[in-house]
């Protein structure tokens, strides 16, 4: 039997709403009701674009006409509402990639570009861990950063890259390929063009692994019969409201 698998995605959606992960991952509703994210489909944009900026060699290779250009010719509007806000969304994503090729322009990274965009698996012995990478990048003494890219994020601190289950998953998956290597994990916030890396120590690692396993035993052990939704804040933009107060008699709260 195939083994389930899981994505930083899939265990943030159930750490915010079990009810959700259940109409999500376990019906049909979460395929027949997914939304255009205008939010997601610029990230997406973004990241295709920094991935062919990163392949071609960046700034030494790349002029930032042919780089404007390429954004140009990847950009999707696949994800958005309407033709306008694709338009009004690339323009932004021009400027900030030229803000990005501008930086690494004036001061050209030390580090190497290992890959770019690259779906990561890991055996968990009950599940599959997977999820993609944005970036890895090697450091002269031999230390893995994985940078994720934040496209809608005004700042980043290190506390939030200390918290974040994303590039926790990220380096668990990344430690299954090289064993050996320190491991540093950074957030890369687009928009102010900010990178803040921390180090991630093996002993750290051992303990999310742990926290990982018990969570997804207990996604895994749950009765799913038992729906008992209680209006949380996220029900208010969520994409199964309907179902929930239809199907489950999930209460709206009083208009105040
Ligand atoms: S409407 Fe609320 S309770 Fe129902 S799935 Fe969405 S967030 Fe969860």
């Amino acid at each position: 039997m195939r083994k389930p698998t899981f994505s930083p995605t899939k265990l943030t959606t159930y750490l915010t709403c079990r009810i959700k992960f259940h109409w999500a991952y376990r019906t049909p509703y979460g395929k027949w009701l997914r939304r255009p994210n205008p939010a997601f489909a610029f990230g997406s944009n973004l990241h295709r674009a920094l991935e062919f900026f990163h392949s071609a060699g960046g700034a030494e290779k790349l002029s930032p006409e042919e780089f404007h250009h390429a954004l140009e010719q990847l950009w999707s509007h696949a994800g958005f509402e309407t033709s306008e806000q694709s338009e009004a969304y690339k323009q932004t994503g021009l400027q900030l990639a030229h803000q990005y090729y501008q930086a690494q322009a004036e001061q050209p990274p030390e580090t190497l570009v290992l890959f770019t965009e690259r779906m990561l698996r890991r055996d968990m012995g009950r599940y599959v861990l997977m999820g993609r990478i944005d970036r890895l990048d090697e450091h002269p003494d031999g230390t893995l950063e994985i940078i994720d890219y934040k496209s809608g994020r005004a700042d980043v601190t290190e506390e939030q890259v200390r918290n974040d289950l994303a590039l926790h998953c990220y380096a668990l998956l990344v430690q299954e390929h090289y064993p050996d290597s320190p491991l540093w994990i950074a957030i890369h916030a687009l928009r102010p063009n900010k990178k803040v890396a921390v180090p991630v120590d093996a002993e750290t690692l051992a303990e999310f692994r742990e926290i990982l396993d018990q969570l997804v035993a207990q996604i895994l052990d749950e009765d799913w019969d038992v729906l008992n939704p209680q209006w949380i804040p996220e029900c208010a933009g969520c994409e199964f409201l309907e179902l929930c107060v239809r199907k489950l008699g999930l209460i709206r709260p009083n208009p105040l």
